[in-house]
């Protein structure tokens, strides 16, 4: 049975590979191989790998990217880090970033690349409909020394903004080798000019010479990365504009000389359709932590403690156990085999819902257009394209009659990569059982949300 998967997958490899090189003359010899090692007896290395280590083929076919328009993403913008107080609003003590870093966790929110929010931005490739970036500027070395460590801890990819200047000249600077560092542990090397200068200001030079200096400050930070580090492969043409402060010939200038996106620092939640060369950041500040809580805080989207309470079983004084009031498909934190499920949640046990004020959003496709069954109370969206996630998660917000008030549950489930090359009723290796079409729900409801 597993040496039978380890087969379909190597075929599958085959088609694929047969596909690749249609018209080269390089096949041949690439599909013989292939063939070759198939002939032969499976190794019981390889049929002893766990099922979740075995890496999934290439795509076979390649499909056009589903862009969520509506998603939104919080974007943070950081300085520097300290162990002690702050007095300054550009240094943060590294323990407010852990709990904010944390913060994020707990509310479920995705942290993505500087390359997933451009690709999203050209229409490429989709992120989560709420999710956040985070971008740390100047290149202070406790970017390294502190940032980075928990940045790791959590596993959160980010954006260091450095300044030629300011990059290896000793003092409080990183160095090479610090910010090779960052390349190798999730972050994206991005430019923040040559001096960090206030580029709005011309400081009385001629028309020709400003556009000379801008120019500079410009290309030459972006040179300087590509030239130093470009061979990590993290060096990615964004800017942000030191002190945030830009002009319409500055964004004229950053246009031409090929930057995909400029950042500044008017905290706002990014839209997909927001100006590439004017996106907003909250900076976080030192001393107050102003600007972070409405970086995360996406309004209705937020779950509710109420809403919490609704999908919790509770105990009676008896000590039975009495089911949640809101139920849902597939089960929180449960492992789908099926890429269109049903998404489902029970709402037959609330009275008086506002049936008008009932949204559903689902990572991947935003806000989507759900069924409302009024006689069984059921809320229902049909997934019509392949999830292409591995973790998704669904958030339903309602209000009560005569409330204004919004409600808002929220739960996740994961999709088996394996579902992505079986059919529906394909086996999994090991088992007789046709595979399910979700995979057992827990006991009792998980307290992760
Ligand atoms: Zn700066």
């Amino acid at each position: 049975m597993k040496s039978g998967l380890f087969r379909a997958l190597a075929l599958s490899a085959i088609l694929v590979l047969s596909l690749a090189f249609s018209g080269c003359e390089k096949a041949a010899p690439v599909l013989d191989a292939l063939k070759e090692a198939l002939d032969r007896e499976p190794v019981e290395e390889i049929v002893a790998i766990p099922l979740e280590e075995i890496p999934p083929p290439p795509e076979p076919v390649a499909m056009e990217p589903v862009v969520n328009k509506d998603a939104r993403v919080g974007i943070l913008g950081y300085h520097d880090f300290t162990e002690g107080d702050s007095d300054n609003d550009m240094i943060l003590n590294i323990e407010d970033f852990r709990r904010q870093m944390q913060a994020i966790k707990d509310a479920e929110l995705p942290v993505i690349s500087m390359r997933q929010f451009l690709d999203w931005k050209k229409g490429k490739a989709d992120i989560p409909a709420q999710c956040v970036m985070i971008t740390i500027d100047d290149g202070w070395k406790a970017t390294h020394t502190l940032a980075l460590g928990v940045l790791k801890e959590f596993g959160y990819p980010f954006t260091a903004f450095l300044y030629k200047n300011y990059i290896g000249v000793g003092g409080r600077s990183m160095t090479h080798d610090e910010i090779r560092e960052l390349a190798a542990n999730g972050g994206t090397l991005s430019s923040h000019s040559v001096s960090h200068q206030n580029m709005s200001s011309r400081g009385g030079r001629s028309n020709e010479s400003y556009d000379k200096w801008l120019l500079e400050e410009l290309q030459d930070s972006h040179r300087f990365l590509v030239q130093n580090f470009g061979d990590t492969g993290a060096v990615i043409n964004t800017f942000a504009y030191p002190y945030g402060i830009y002009n319409d010939r500055v964004i004229e200038l950053a246009k031409e000389v090929g930057y995909e996106a400029a950042f500044t620092v008017n905290g706002k939640k990014t839209v997909w359709d927001v100006e590439n060369m004017e996106i907003g950041r909250y900076i976080v500040h030192g001393t107050t932590l102003a600007n972070f809580e409405p970086s995360i805080n996406f309004g209705g989207g937020q779950i509710t403690s109420s809403g919490r309470k609704l999908m919790t079983a509770t105990k009676t004084d008896e000590g039975e156990t009495e089911a949640p009031l809101v139920t849902v498909k597939p089960t929180d934190g449960s492992l789908i085999g099926n890429r269109l499920p049903l998404i489902e949640v029970d709402l037959s046990q609330l009275t008086s819902l506002d049936a008008e004020s009932i949204t559903m959003r689902i990572s991947g496709f935003g806000k989507v257009p759900h069924d409302y069954d009024t006689i069984n109370g059921l809320v229902s969206y049909q997934i019509p394209q392949r999830l292409r996630l591995e973790h998704c998660g669904v958030q339903v917000s309602f209000k009560h009659e005569g409330s204004e008030e919004y409600e808002t549950i929220g739960w996740s489930f994961q999709v088996k990569r394996i579902a992505d090359y079986l059919s529906s009723d394909a086996t999994l290796p090991g088992s007789n059982k046709a595979l399910p079409p979700e995979a057992e729900p827990a006991d009792t409801p998980t307290a992760s949300l």
